[in-house]
């Protein structure tokens, strides 16, 4: 899945990394995934990378990956503090 969109990569913003003020945080159930790599499109944040991981120093838990997802793939779950 190398050459899977790069299109772009997360960086930090003028208020640095998330932190812990999200509350909700996508989980992906790699049993429905078919890996068709439109949740990395349409995140926001480039959160999610070429291997469908997401990296939670970016995620802001907006849920748009989850909503996006074809095969509603994607959970969004409570932190838990
Ligand atoms: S919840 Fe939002 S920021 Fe986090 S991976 Fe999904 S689309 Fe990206
Ligand atoms: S949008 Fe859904 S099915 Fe497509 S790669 Fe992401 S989690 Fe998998």
């Amino acid at each position: 899945m190398s050459e899977h969109l790069a299109m772009s990569r997360p960086k930090e913003g003028a208020s640095g990394k998330t932190g812990s003020w999200r509350v909700f945080k996508p989980v992906v159930d790699k049993e429905k995934c078919n890996a068709c790599g439109l949740c990395a499109m349409y995140c926001p944040d480039a959160a999610i990378n070429e291997d469908l991981e997401v990296d939670l120093e970016f995620c802001k838990g907006c849920g748009i990956c989850a909503r996006e997802c074809p095969k509603k793939a994607i959970t969004m779950e409570r932190e838990e503090k």
